[in-house]
Parts: C-alpha cells; structure tokens; sequence
C-alpha cells in the first residue's frame, strides 16, 4: 500500500490537470467560476478525507485534521467511529460507494454549506462531490498499482 505522502504528493501533482480540466468543463457549460470553485473544494476533500479514513492508525488525513487544535481532535474522534464500522479497504474503498459513505458521514459539514449557498447548493455539492470521486479514484488507482507491485515482488522471491 502506498503511504499517505505518496497519495497526497500523487494528488498534488494531479491538481494542476484537473484544476485545467474543471476550468475547460466551467467554460464549455458556462458555468463560471463557481464550478470551479466546487470542483477544486471537491477535489481538496478527496486530498484530506481519503479512503484510508477507514484505517485504525493515525494516518496522514487525520495528522493534516489535528493541526486544526480541537476542531481537529474532534474531527479525529469521528472519524475513529467511522474506521471501527468500516474495514480497511472495505466499502470505503469502493469507487463512489466509498465516496459516498464518507459524505454521507460528513453529514453536518455538507448541510451547514447547503444551508449557506441555499438554491445554488445542489449543483455545486454535485460538482464537489465527482470532483472528490476523481481523487479518491487516484487514491484507488494507487492503492491497486502498490499491491500489484508487492505481490509481483512476493512471488518474485519465492522463486
Ligand atoms: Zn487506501
């Protein structure tokens, strides 16, 4: 499994592209800079809020969390009760699914910003929310490539 750093490098590195992306979709729906804005806030969850919530250590999410003092310590005591109910790589790590179960987690955070963008709030958590599927598919995509590599290397020297 790839570590935390690398998944988030991986997902910087990728930001540049899909910010470039989110730009060309807002221009060609005429949607403005407030899809961009979703997209990227979207995208930026994904960087933080990773499928590896669903990890009992002290992952590099959780880390990033603390360093918001006790809002942070709170958020971590949540999502400590989010990784006791899923297993690690389990429907967290579903493409979607897993995204979805994480939203549906952040409950309170996705209702307090469509109680603050009232009638835009539909289109702009829809746009946060694929643009937050795209990195947690990174995050897979990673997580699949780090397991193919290490069972290529185990049975590599079992030879
Ligand atoms: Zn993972």
């Amino acid at each position: 499994m790839p570590s935390g750093i690398v998944h988030e490098r991986t997902l910087l590195v990728a930001l540049p592209p899909v910010a470039a992306g989110a730009a060309c979709l807002a221009h060609l729906s005429n949607s403005g800079v407030g899809f961009v804005i979703s997209a990227l806030s979207g995208y930026a969850i994904g960087i933080v809020i990773t499928p590896d919530m669903d990890h009992h250590a002290y992952t590099l999410g959780r880390q990033r969390l603390a360093r918001l003092g006790l809002i942070g310590d709170l958020l971590n005591a949540w999502w400590s009760i989010y990784a006791r109910l899923f297993r690690h790589r389990g429907v967290s790590h579903a493409p979607i699914v897993g995204t979805l179960t994480r939203w549906v987690w952040m409950w309170p955070a996705v209702v307090l910003v469509a109680i603050a963008l009232s009638e835009r709030a539909l289109p702009a958590l829809a746009v946060a929310f694929a643009f937050n599927c795209l990195a947690d598919l990174i995050h897979l995509a990673l997580d699949l490539l780090g397991t193919r590599r290490l069972s290529c290397a185990s049975s590599q020297r079992r030879r």
